[in-house]
């Protein structure tokens, strides 16, 4: 339920209505059984969201969005690389996807988004798929709920693949444990479907959300990606560790692949080598870099 205060006649009713409904649009994003009433600055955060809303449509259009990769890394060889999307606007500069995401699930905007990821990121891997070393890379593009519950998201992804000429097996996709606790029999069905194909899956962000541990095992799931913030501490001491390594175990006798994301610094490796991680991702190896980079990372791995 959204509510506008007023006195008097100052605000014409139809002000007031647009006013309770901006109220009741904040209500409905914070959840079920919600009231909000209207505050002026809602009315600033609407204008700014409808301004970088219709920026982000005219960026689609034009070409501002790019994928940058991150390298994935075994034993100091990179064995595949995380698309994360990257929106260099003309005004703002860079945008962080941490900002335009979560707006772009709001809007909707994230199926065409989506879909111009899936389909660069097989472009990608169709092109990398006639080098030595690139064409042994796997790439993992994040998927959003929204995009995945989208009816056509199975077709969707065997169009991006087929369209570019990529190899199924070396796409992962990413998705978060909330994703998978919304509809769990749709989702499997989708990720059976897919796995079909050689698709893979990862699940992202693992330990940050509501995880739940009984239905993990249901999910047709390769890997599991230990959060940043588990990553972060590991080396801290005792007890953060003791978190690290539950979860390192836990995939373990799930029988998936453990990555870890977020590896910053050499100790921190060092205890994730310990506890069994197979793969790592992060600063310490490399930042996530434009396309043209990666060839260059290559050379000063073979070199190193
Ligand atoms: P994520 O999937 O968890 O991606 C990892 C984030 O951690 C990336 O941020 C990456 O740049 C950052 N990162 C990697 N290594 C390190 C490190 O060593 N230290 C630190 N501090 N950070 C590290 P980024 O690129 O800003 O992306 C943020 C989030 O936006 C992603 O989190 C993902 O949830 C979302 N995102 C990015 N690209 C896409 C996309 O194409 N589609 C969808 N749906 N979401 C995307
Ligand atoms: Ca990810
Ligand atoms: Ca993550």
């Amino acid at each position: 339920m959204g509510i506008a205060v007023f006195q008097g006649q100052r605000e014409s009713a139809d002000e007031l209505l647009k006013r309770s409904d901006m109220a009741m649009y904040e209500a409905k994003a914070a959840g079920r059984d919600a009231l909000r009433f209207f505050d002026p600055q809602m009315q600033a955060q609407m204008a700014e969201r409808v301004a970088l809303e219709a920026d982000m449509r005219a960026g689609l259009d034009s070409g501002q969005f790019e994928l940058f990769y991150q390298p994935k890394m075994v034993r100091g060889q990179i064995t595949g690389a995380e698309a994360l999307l990257r929106w260099r606007h003309p005004v703002k500069g860079y945008v962080s996807p941490a900002e335009f995401i979560p707006l772009a699930e709001q809007c909707g905007l994230i199926l065409r988004l989506g879909q111009w990821v899936l389909r660069t990121a097989c472009e990608r891997l169709a092109h990398w798929q006639e080098h030595p070393v690139l064409g042994q890379l796997t790439v993992a593009v994040n998927v959003s709920p929204r995009q995945f519950y989208e009816a056509g998201f199975v077709p969707q992804v065997l169009e991006a693949l087929a369209g570019a000429g990529a190899d199924a097996r070396r796409l992962r996709l990413e998705l978060t444990e909330g994703l998978l606790l919304q509809d769990v029999e749709d989702t499997i069905a989708k990720m059976v479907q897919l796995r079909g194909y050689g698709v893979g899956f990862s699940l992202d962000d693992f330990g940050t959300g509501y995880s739940s541990l009984a239905y993990l095992k249901r999910f047709p799931i390769d890997i599991l990606k230990v959060d940043r913030s588990f990553v972060l501490e590991c080396d801290a001491g005792h007890e953060a560790m003791a978190i690290t390594r539950a979860i390192v175990s836990l995939a373990h006798s799930l029988n998936l692949h453990v990555v870890a994301e977020g590896v910053e610094k050499q100790s921190q490796l060092a205890v994730l080598n310990a506890l069994g991680c197979q793969e790592f991702q992060g600063y310490l190896f490399a930042r996530p870099l434009p396309v043209g980079e990666v060839m260059a990372f290559l050379h000063r791995g073979a070199q190193s």
